[in-house]
């Protein structure tokens, strides 16, 4: 039975505005336009983070692959990232356990801290410049309700063997001067420039005989196990499978309960002193809706985030710019009192995310030999990595009962009229 799905036509500047501060050292890899008809293993459509990481591991896999971009690839929500590279995912471990019982949603953290830790390696491997550094995350409560949530959370986190201790209050202002009620503090997490290291895994992967074609995908036709990419010119190309890493330009896949976009707001500050940042320049997140993170750069700026809310359409997007910018100074100011404000790039950028905070991989429903890598929420990166690991194992034959925590028809909570809804367990999201 022949099945078609069609590519919609979102653009980079739909997607992210403003001003991020990426890829300064870095070289775009080339990227040829389609003038002939290609046939090969794998099709990625989308260059970004996500498709490197794919192109670099199923090349590694000795899979012929062609990486399709119809803009400048690692420009779209690539280069708008803050790219904290987190093992620790947006619904926290009790919040999984109360969805998906402690067992499943224990592995599904574990798995998530295998991901940074071989996305390191990877990085070591390929000798990749890109400001990677291993980094402790400090997850900070907002209020005592919060503190002991948290205190719940780190009991449970220890269940699972998970890394990382609890501090109170005194410890917490003594030793890294957070005037709070009390913080996770975790190993195992980094930060890195994510351009630089999609632009870096791309080349890898050409230097593996990979092709990267500049062309708009326009829609996939799949027929006896043979699957063509129609594209905006005459020429087509014929692969055994293909990967979606289109990012937030999501095809027609009917998912509306379980996947949303909203809007993110991020700034950069000037550089600051060096005995102005905070101890260990860990990555700093506040469980509070919405929330803020903070990181350093290697230049010393700090990186602030956060204010998400609904917005989908991108000029009311950007007209928000000021003042979320504004708020997030204000929050950051309050929490890092020494932090120098003044504000170097202020950006914005379209933010996908799931209802439990998981990523979409794997089969697409109805596609035989298409493949969703779509790493959603602040996890993306971390997920992005998980999403190549998957996909090399399921087009080696490899299929892992765990595999379907991840699939695009897994049976999820479903998000209620696109508004912010506490996950509980046994509630009718379920
Ligand atoms: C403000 C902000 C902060 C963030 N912070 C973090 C963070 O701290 N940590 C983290 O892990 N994640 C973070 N994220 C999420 C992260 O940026 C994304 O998960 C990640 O960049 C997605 O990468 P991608 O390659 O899937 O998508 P993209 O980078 O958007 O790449 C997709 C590519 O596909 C191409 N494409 C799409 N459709 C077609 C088509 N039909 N034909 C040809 N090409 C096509 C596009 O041109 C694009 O280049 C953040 C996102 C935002 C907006």
């Amino acid at each position: 039975m022949p099945a078609d799905l069609e590519l919609n036509e979102t653009s980079h500047d739909a997607l992210v505005s403003g001003c991020p501060l990426w890829g300064k050292s870095g070289i775009l890899p080339a990227y040829q336009p389609l003038r002939q008809s290609f046939k090969g293993d794998i099709a990625i459509i989308g260059g970004g983070i996500t498709g490197a990481l794919v192109a670099e591991h199923l090349t590694a896999r000795g899979f012929s692959v062609i990486v399709i971009d119809r803009e400048q690839p690692g420009l779209g929500s690539t280069a708008a990232s803050t790219a904290m590279l987190q093992w620790e995912i947006d619904r926290t471990l009790g919040e999984l356990e109360n969805l998906y019982g402690f067992e499943r949603a224990a592995g599904i953290y574990r798995r998530s801290g295998a991901c940074v830790a071989g996305l390191a390696k990877l990085v070591a491997a390929h000798g990749i410049a890109c400001d990677f550094r291993p980094r402790n995350s400090l997850y900070l409560a907002v209020n005592h309700e919060g503190a002991r949530e948290l205190m719940e959370e780190r009991q449970l986190r220890r269940r699972a063997g998970l890394p990382g201790h609890y501090l109170e209050h005194p410890d917490l202002l003594t030793q890294y001067e957070f005037d709070r009620d009390a913080a996770i503090l975790s190993p195992g997490s980094a930060e890195a420039d994510p351009l630089l290291l999609t632009w870096a895994l791309l080349q890898v992967a050409i230097s593996r005989g990979a092709h990267l074609i500049h062309a708009s995908v326009t829609a996939l036709h799949s027929e006896g196990g043979r699957l063509t990419v129609m594209t905006d010119g005459p020429q087509v190309i014929e692969a055994r499978h293909v990967v979606l890493a289109t990012g937030y330009s999501m095809p027609g896949l009917d998912m509306p309960k379980l996947h949303r976009t909203r809007s993110s707001w991020a700034l950069a500050t000037v550089p600051q002193k060096p005995e102005d940042l905070w101890r260990d320049s860990m990555l700093l997140w506040e469980d509070s809706h919405p929330y803020l993170y903070l990181r350093t750069t290697a230049d010393n700026r700090i990186i602030a985030g956060g204010e998400d809310d609904d917005t989908v359409e991108p000029q009311l997007r950007d007209s928000k710019l000021p003042s979320k910018i504004m708020t997030i100074r204000e929050k950051l100011k309050r929490l890092w009192p020494k932090a120098d404000t003044r504000v170097d790039h202020a950006w914005c950028g379209a933010f996908g995310e799931t209802s439990d905070g998981l990523p979409l991989i794997g089969p697409v429903p109805g596609m035989n030999g298409v493949y969703a890598a779509y790493g959603y929420g602040g996890n993306g990166i971390t997920f992005s990595y998980l999403a190549a690991q998957m996909i090399g194992a399921m087009l080696a034959g490899m299929y892992r009962d765990w595999f379907d925590d991840f699939a695009l028809d897994r049976d999820a909570p479903v998000f209620r009229d696109f508004r912010e809804v506490p996950l509980q367990s046994g509630d009718e999201l379920r």
